[in-house]
Order: structure tokens, then C-alpha cells, then sequence
């Protein structure tokens, strides 16, 4: 399906350099939007429905607006959550359109092709309709439409790193109060390379979600003990050890990750900014250790990708980037290695797994915009 479009949006993927799973616990996070894009055309139609065609599905589907329901098909309902948190809040907004949806995101990988596709949708559609959408206002709806239609408990980091996405700038998200700054991306000599193992385990949704109650069951024992506590990753390290062997081995784990990421996401912000790349990558190392040991969000194939990087010269750091159980590495290559780095992993990899891997680079990019 091929249309006309009268506007077209631009809507990037995001890396985040460190503070894994610490959003929905309202710790600090470090990302970034990148290069990467998915396009989405737009034109409004006169016909009763709407059509939404992704080349990357291949496949459309229709929409009736005056019916939005929850699909069995998980991908409409990224449309469908966005269409029904914007006629919620601004109602009768939207009338019949078509979009044509064409990604060069890997999908499903961990660097947010599904942020991208809500937020850009929504970008679209504010473009289109004249809505009037605050930013937040796409933040919120695309993360709303991924809990409540996708039924992904996610938290707010993948929305707004593609809505506040700036070239060259990591964003310091504080995911308590959403407070944020823009931390200039100074690596050199380093590149950031992501590594796609191809694998993507099934596990990954349900145990997100798992991650996300473990979460919630630890902080309320620990507000029984401590009220005045009420985000999980500004708890003291010594309150999560105090209160150990009232939750299970596994809560405890969880706790005590989450604590430690926050913490490294702070130290590593502030070496980020002293210029000092060597403790930047330690800490991804770090966060990479706690996301497979205590969190257990990893699998075999990541964690064989961390360890080649951590015995290539030319390599400070790498860790899993994203929900976990496939998808990306990160990883900070000095530039004059990236081409080896990329060469041999990818045959290390594949002798291993039988899976060829796929490195590639990624810069710091602009947020979700219209480009025509
Ligand atoms: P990630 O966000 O890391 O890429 P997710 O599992 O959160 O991984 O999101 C991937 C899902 O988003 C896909 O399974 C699909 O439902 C939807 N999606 C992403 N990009 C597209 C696209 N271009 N066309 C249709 N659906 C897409
Ligand atoms: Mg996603």
C-alpha cells in the first residue's frame, strides 16, 4: 500500500547507556535517541475507516473509530491504545486517515522499535489533526497505550527519550519526579556498537512484568518497616539488607540491583561528565554483572556477547541494553576498532550459537519530528 502522505514523521530508536529496569522503580537513567528511525506517512481519508499498512509487517488492518477495542493482533494495538488515549483526553479530534508504517529499527531487539512506533503515531497524528498534543502529552499516551492495550508494564524512559531525543546529548532522566538534563554525549575516542544476538526469548514480557511486582511486593515490606521511603531505588543499601530475611532470596536480589543501578547510573553520569570514559565503561560492566546475577533479566547469548567484549582491547565497556532475554548489547569501542570488534564477534558469536549476530554503530540523534 503505497499513499500520497501529506505529512511525514521521523520517530527514532533509543539506546540507554546505563540504569537498566530502574525507570519503573524511579531511579536515574541515561538515553538517547539515535539515528535510527521509523517512518510514519499520514493522509487523511474520506472513507468511514482508517487503514494502517507497516511494510515491516506486511500486512494492514482497518480501524473504525467510533469501536476502538483491544486486538487480538499485538501490533494494532499499539494504534489502537494511541487513538484511544488521545480521544480520551481531546475527544473527537480524529477523523479517518491512512498511515503507511516503514521501519529501519531492528524489532523487538531492545532499542525501542515499540516507543517509536506509539510516539511517532501520535506525533502524526497531532500533525495531522492540529490536536494540539503536549510533549508529555505524547509521553504519557504512548506509554498508557503500551500498558493498557499492548500489556506491557513498561515505564516512561523508552517515550521520553524518543519525544526529548536531542543530537549529541544523553538525556539524565530522574524517573521520580521526571525531572531531566541534557548531558552532552562526549565518548571519543570511544563509539557506541550495538550488538543484535537475534535471539529474542519468549520470556521476556511475562518476566518483565514479574520484575515489575518482585519490585512492588520488596517496597512494601520495606515501607512497613520505613514509610517516609516511598521510591524504591533512593532506598539506603543498609534498609534493603536490614530487611533480607523478611522478603525471599529472589526479592532480595531484585531490591539490592536495583539500589546498586541507580547508584552506578549517578556515578557514571558524573564521570560521563568529568570526562573520564574508563569508569563510564566499568560501571556498564557493573550494570551487566547485577542485571544477570540479581535481576536475571540476561540469557547465555548476551552474556557470551559481554564477556568477548570485556577481552577485546579496545573495549571499557558493555552490558545488555533494554528488557532482557535477547535483543542488543552495548558496547563503548575505541574507533579504531570498531571494524575488528564487529568482524570477530560476529564469527565468535555464530561458531557458538549457530545465530550470525548484527553489530552495528549508532549516534545520538534527534527526537520524534515531522519532516515534511
Ligand atoms: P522493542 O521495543 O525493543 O523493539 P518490543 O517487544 O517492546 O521491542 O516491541 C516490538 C513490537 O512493537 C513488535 O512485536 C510489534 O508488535 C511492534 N512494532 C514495532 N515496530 C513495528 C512496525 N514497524 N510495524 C508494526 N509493528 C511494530
Ligand atoms: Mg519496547
Amino acid at each position: 500500500m503505497n499513499i500520497k502522505p501529506e505529512i511525514t514523521i521521523a520517530s527514532p530508536g533509543r539506546i540507554n547507556l546505563i540504569g537498566e529496569h530502574i525507570d519503573y522503580n524511579g531511579g536515574h537513567v541515561l538515553p538517547a535517541a539515535i539515528d535510527l528511525c521509523v517512518r510514519l506517512y499520514f493522509k487523511k481519508n474520506n472513507s468511514p475507516e482508517c487503514t494502517i499498512y507497516s511494510k515491516n509487517v506486511g500486512d494492514r488492518f482497518k480501524i473504525d473509530l467510533k469501536n476502538i477495542e483491544i486486538s487480538e493482533k499485538e501490533w494494532h494495538n499499539y494504534f489502537l491504545g494511541v487513538i484511544h488515549f488521545i480521544e480520551q483526553k481531546y475527544p473527537n479530534t480524529i477523523s479517518s486517515f491512512d498511515c503507511v508504517v516503514d521501519s529501519a529499527l531492528p524489532i523487538g531487539s531492545g532499542v525501542s522499535s515499540s516507543a517509536a512506533l506509539e510516539c511517532g503515531f501520535a506525533k502524526g497524528l497531532d500533525e495531522l489533526f492540529d490536536i494540539g498534543l503536549s510533549e508529555m502529552d505524547i509521553i504519557t499516551m504512548a506509554r498508557d497505550a503500551e500498558h493498557h492495550f499492548v500489556g506491557t508494564k513498561c515505564g516512561i524512559m523508552d517515550q521520553f527519550a524518543v519525544v526529548r531525543g536531542k543530537k549529541d546529548e544523553l538525556i539524565r532522566l530522574d524517573c521520580n519526579d521526571l525531572s531531566f538534563n541534557y548531558v552532552p554525549a562526549q565518548i571519543a575516542p570511544y563509539a557506541l556498537v550495538l550488538v543484535n544476538s537475534n535471539v529474542s526469548h519468549n520470556l521476556a514480557t511475562s518476566e518483565y512484568n514479574v520484575r515489575r511486582q518482585e519490585c512492588e511486593s520488596g517496597m512494601q515490606h520495606i515501607q512497613k518497616r520505613y514509610p517516609q521511603y516511598n521510591c524504591l531505588a533512593e532506598v539506603p543499601q543498609k534498609v534493603v539488607k536490614e530487611i533480607e530475611s523478611t522478603v525471599p532470596s529472589k526479592t532480595f536480589q531484585r531490591l539490592l540491583y536495583v539500589i546498586q543501578e541507580n547508584i552506578r547510573t549517578k556515578e557514571a553520569c558524573s564521570a560521563l561528565v568529568d570526562g573520564d570514559m574508563i569508569t563510564v565503561g566499568q560501571k556498564l560492566f557493573e550494570s551487566h554483572a547485577g542485571l544477570s546475577e540479581l535481576y536475571e533479566v540476561s540469557c547465555t547469548e548476551l552474556d557470551f556477547l559481554v564477556d568477548f567484549a570485556k577481552g577485546f582491547p579496545g573495549i571499557i565497556g558493555a552490558r545488555m541494553m533494554g528488557g532482557g532475554f535477547g535483543g542488543c548489547t552495548i558496547n563503548l569501542v575505541h574507533q579504531s576498532k570498531v571494524n575488528e570488534f564487529m568482524e570477530k564477534v560476529t564469527k565468535a558469536y555464530q561458531e557458538q550459537f549457530g545465530i550470525q549476530p548484527t553489530p552495528f554503530t549508532v549516534s545520538i540523534g534527534d527526537g520524534v519530528r515531522r519532516i515534511s
